[in-house]
């Protein structure tokens, strides 16, 4: 039975090959994808010496505290560089403006004590309040590099580069199949003996989250001849993503067919908790994970192991998910001899420390647990319960940073 450490290796090994494939867009198309090629800056930045500051422009052995100089004229953000700036004398100067080039300092009005024709220097500081031509990039230098997020922050980047255009990793297309002849669609009310097929939703949310292409191809019922024909469908994607099927169970078929359908097995099981009998296979290109049915079985799955691997596809290293630490309030139990991964609501103590505090865990068949989670407490496999409140690792799942604090 793969560890968690094994089994991330194994995904990252099939996924060595994958290169993204490539598309152009307009920069305003971009956000969240990442880049696929370096994007340089097509001329000095700033593309001459600007002030930093409103004040006066001057040379800056002219500012003893206390001496007055007259002042030669106005420049505004937007005039043409090339003031000339007669000896002794200072100009006021707006912030974006363009520093006359005999002047070395820029005073903020705050220094100063000025009339429409003169200043006089009250104070002076460390400056010069100048941004040199070029000194934040300049023209040639990379200012967005393969593998770089598209993030908000990097789009505004781009746009001072000029890149009106980006190539970027297409998303992978990531086909979803349900499996159980208990399942029912959504607009369905569940008869006795049947249930939702939630996991679906799940996710295909969770897919676009990553910055996939979610492919809802349904369910196919525990029938291998429905199987094998959904499966031949999902096949076409990159990522084919099944739900349900893979226990020990006398109608868990998704092994048996995936190998019918030329799907390499990698391993079956993981030590990890929910979600044991994870399966995880290919057939070239196409990185196969048949997860475990169960909801909380199927969100962990993803989180854990599809998520590095879709980062394959995006140009990005297979890698595991950051952690925080935080002080666990829960009961550890155990020792167990798989890693327990537990959702848990995070807060910050008084001294401010991270804390996780646990949600209650009804068992992996509970669809409803996650709603409440910012992240994974990382219960340890083979470790004797702690005493008192552990310090331990918390993967944060949170989708939408900037929904906090719900009324
Ligand atoms: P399985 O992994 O096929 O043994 O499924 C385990 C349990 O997960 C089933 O009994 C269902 O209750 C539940 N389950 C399976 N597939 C789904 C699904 N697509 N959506 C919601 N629950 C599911
Ligand atoms: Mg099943």
């Amino acid at each position: 039975m793969h560890s968690v450490e094994e089994a991330l290796e194994a995904v990252r090994k099939a996924a060595s090959k994958i290169r993204p494939e490539v598309r152009v867009l307009p920069l305003e198309d971009a956000f969240g994808r990442v880049l696929v090629s370096d994007v340089e800056m097509d001329h000095d930045m700033p593309p001459f010496d600007r002030a930093t500051m409103d004040g006066f422009a001057l040379r800056v052995a002219d500012a003893e505290p206390g001496a007055t100089l007259d002042v030669a004229g106005v420049i505004a953000a937007g005039d043409a560089p090339g003031f000339e700036l007669p000896e002794g004398a200072a100009a006021r100067i707006m912030t974006g403006a363009p520093v006359p080039p005999d002047a070395d300092f820029v005073v903020p009005f705050e220094w100063t004590t000025h009339t429409d024709d003169t200043v006089t220097i009250d104070e002076m500081h460390p400056g010069p309040n100048i941004a040199k031509r070029g000194s934040l990039r300049q023209a040639d230098e990379v200012v967005g590099d393969v593998g770089q997020p598209l993030t908000a922050a990097a789009i505004g980047a781009l746009a001072a580069a000029g890149a009106a255009e980006v190539e970027v990793a297409v998303r992978p297309r990531v086909a979803i199949l349900g499996t159980g002849s208990e399942l029912v669609s959504i607009d369905e009310v569940p008869g006795p003996g049947s249930i939702r097929n939630s996991n679906a939703y799940s996710l295909g949310a969770q897919v676009t989250r990553v910055g996939g292409a979610p492919l809802d191809l349904g369910f196919a019922t525990d029938d291998e001849e429905r199987l094998r024909g959904k499966v031949h469908q999902g096949l076409a994607g990159d990522v084919l993503l099944l739900s349900g099927g893979v226990s020990q169970g006398d109608f868990d078929l998704v092994p048996k067919v995936l190998a019918e359908e030329g799907v390499k097995e990698i391993f079956h099981r993981w030590a990890v908790q929910p979600g044991g009998p994870l399966w995880f296979g290919a057939k070239g290109d196409t990185l196969v994970f048949g997860l475990p049915g169960n909801p909380a079985a199927t969100f962990v799955g993803f989180e854990l192991l599809v998520v590095p691997a879709i980062r394959a596809y995006l140009g990005l290293p297979v890698r595991s998910r950051p952690t925080v630490r935080a002080r666990y309030t829960g009961r550890m139990g155990g020792p167990a001899k798989r890693r327990r991964f537990r959702p848990v609501a995070l807060s910050t103590d008084d001294a401010g420390q991270l804390v996780a505090d646990p949600l209650v865990w009804r068992g992996s068949g509970d669809p409803f647990v996650f709603t409440s989670a910012d992240g994974l407490v990382v219960l340890p496999e083979n470790t004797e319960p702690a005493e008192g409140e552990p310090v331990l690792e918390v993967i944060p799942v949170s989708d939408a940073s900037w929904l906090w604090g719900r009324a």
